[in-house]
């Protein structure tokens, strides 16, 4: 990861991170926590929706959530903002009228109805990737416009890890960002998917878990992005608090080198630029 020399200011705050409710390891309350301990302005909830086809990772107890989260609101009020966000998968949309923001996001490859996961382990991915043949063109056309699709018609607030298909690209071999058809590809649907106007997320997740050294979108990604001055918004998808300010200042100082000049986050209600 290339380092800035200019001092960048890092946004304090996160609106993606997993609790107990989910896959993720803490309490709201405790996330809440973390988050004043961190200097936070703000932290945002986003437990995975209910997949009905995948009961892993997901929510259970959604009603449950919801009260947790707006009970800490009220408890926290003076502090912090406290957000009640949701990831809705492409394949399974939620009701978004009871959440504060929704990020989008597409963790599955539907092939003769059957749900391969895609970003929940490497052998998962191997799994997905052996539906398409090991054609990673045919599951990067299925994968991107599935989502774009989705992106067009639900316009989540949040386009979470766009190109999650890479994730596991310097685990051995590097299938995607040593194929230039598949970055023609990737960012062809980049484009289609800034005509949205939604906020994509820059997701270090897959760097505090040991699976790359850059977040996710990919470099190439992120360049169309700045030439698009598509909005873009730094989480860690944080799946305990450990990692709930993740590298944020390397993070931010990344994004510059690569041109941006601001990032969003979530401020009184709404989603507003901050500059970096
Ligand atoms: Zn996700
Ligand atoms: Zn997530």
């Amino acid at each position: 990861m290339v380092s800035s020399d200019c001092e960048v200011m890092a946004v304090r705050a996160n609106f993606h991170t997993h609790s107990t409710f989910c896959d993720g390891k803490n309490t709201p309350e405790e996330i809440v926590l973390a988050a004043l301990k961190n200097g936070f302005s703000a932290v945002g909830l986003s437990g995975h929706g209910y997949t009905p086809f995948d009961l892993r990772y997901c929510m259970k107890d959604t009603e449950g959530y919801i009260a947790e989260v707006t009970r800490l609101k009220r408890v926290y009020k003076s502090e912090i903002e406290v957000y009640l966000g949701i990831e809705e998968d492409a394949f399974a949309p939620v009701d978004r009228s009871r959440f504060d923001y929704v990020i989008g996001s597409l963790h599955y490859a539907c092939v003769e109805g059957r749900y391969y996961p895609i970003d929940s382990s490497y052998d998962h991915f191997k799994a997905c990737l052996a539906a398409f043949d090991g054609d990673i063109l045919r599951l990067a056309e299925a994968y991107f416009s599935t989502f774009c699709d989705y992106i067009r018609r639900r316009k989540p607030d949040i386009i979470g890890h766009f190109d999650v298909i890479t994730k596991f690209d310097e685990v051995d071999v590097a299938r995607f960002s040593c194929n230039t058809a598949y970055q023609a590809l990737a960012e062809r649907y980049a484009v289609a998917a800034a005509q949205s106007g939604c906020i994509f997320e820059v997701n270090s997740g897959p760097v505090w878990r040991g699976y790359r050294t850059t977040p996710l979108p990919n470099e190439n990604v992120l360049h169309v992005l700045k030439r698009l001055d598509a909005p873009i918004i730094l989480s860690s998808d944080s799946h305990s608090v450990d990692t709930l300010d993740y590298k944020a200042e390397e993070m931010t100082a990344y994004l510059r080198d690569i041109g941006f000049r601001y990032v969003m986050t979530l401020s009184h209600g709404a989603f507003v630029r901050v500059p970096i």
